[in-house]
């Protein structure tokens, strides 16, 4: 089973493998630079050695990336979406050099101008990114969000938008987000709910576009629209939906992430909770 939690790469980016390690994980996430801050220290080739080593010793992978808060591939604003296009590339590039197959990301907001324009500015910001660089082994994820404010992802369509007027659709992908999911109306806390949207999102995105789970439940009631993670069990999802997801063999080879609050060693918590689902029948 491919379980895991975003872990912080504080200290090099090797750590959130050992931490990952401590906690059983076979899987995990990370920022691969400071996810508040546009800069980033170069990655030294000494910190690459160490990180590839112990990725070998550990046999945690795939490790998957999150961009990112500060980006917004769908600004209105001439200058932000250039400095968020770079930020990304940036991003892209560590991600290669770190071995990570794919970068998840929330598409971005409008700000006012409009889901349509959004979403077409997302696709050429994405274009943008792919003709900088034809050979990227990494692989973009357009996450499923919430839909706070002017942001744009919270409907399955929206991603599919995306994807049809970007030129190199086959290099963008997709990872949903339970908390983000319920948040945005789609009602995963029943077992006929969840089967629901899963087909829904079979039909207009396609299974095959699939490539990671956020496994978070919700502070937030259902459509609510705000994105607030909550302990697995301890939200409005309530702990049982989260086993329909874990035992679902369709997403068995697809890495489920947890991204809740750290305080506690929750970690340690919500990932047993989740092993143990993982066993009911
Ligand atoms: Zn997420
Ligand atoms: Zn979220």
């Amino acid at each position: 089973m491919l379980l895991g939690a975003h872990m912080s790469i504080a200290g090099g980016a090797f750590n959130a493998l050992l931490e990952g390690e401590k906690l059983g994980c076979s899987t995990i996430q990370i920022f691969t630079k400071s996810s508040n801050q546009w800069k980033a220290k170069k990655l030294t080739d000494e910190e690459l050695e160490r990180y590839q080593a112990e990725q070998k010793r550990t046999g945690i992978r795939p490790v998957i990336a999150h961009d990112s808060y500060l980006i917004n591939l769908g600004s209105p604003d001439a200058a932000l979406v250039q400095k968020s296009r770079e930020a990304f590339l940036h991003e892209m590039e560590r991600c290669d050099l770190l071995n990570i197959p794919f970068l998840v990301t929330h598409p971005g907001a409008h700000m006012g101008q409009g889901e349509e324009w959004g979403l077409k500015r997302i696709a050429e910001s994405i274009d943008w990114v792919h003709e900088h660089k034809a050979d990227f082994k990494v692989k973009i994820a357009l996450e499923v969000t919430a839909g706070q404010g002017s942001s744009l992802g919270y409907k399955f369509e929206h991603l599919t938008t995306i994807m049809e007027h970007a030129r190199h659709h086959e290099r963008i992908k997709v990872c949903l987000d339970t908390c983000h999911l319920f948040a945005a109306g789609y009602d995963i806390s029943t077992e006929e709910g969840y089967h629901k949207t899963i087909s829904e999102f079979d039909r207009i995105i396609g299974l095959k576009s699939l490539v990671a789970i956020h496994l978070n439940d919700s502070k937030k009631p259902l459509g609510s629209h705000v994105d607030r993670h909550e302990h697995i069990g301890k939200g409005q999802i309530g702990e049982k939906p989260f086993g329909f997801f874990i035992r679902d063999k369709r997403f068995e080879k697809i890495p489920k992430l947890l991204e809740t609050p750290k305080e506690n060693e929750m970690d340690r918590v919500n990932l047993a909770i989740l092993r143990r689902l993982a066993g009911e029948k």
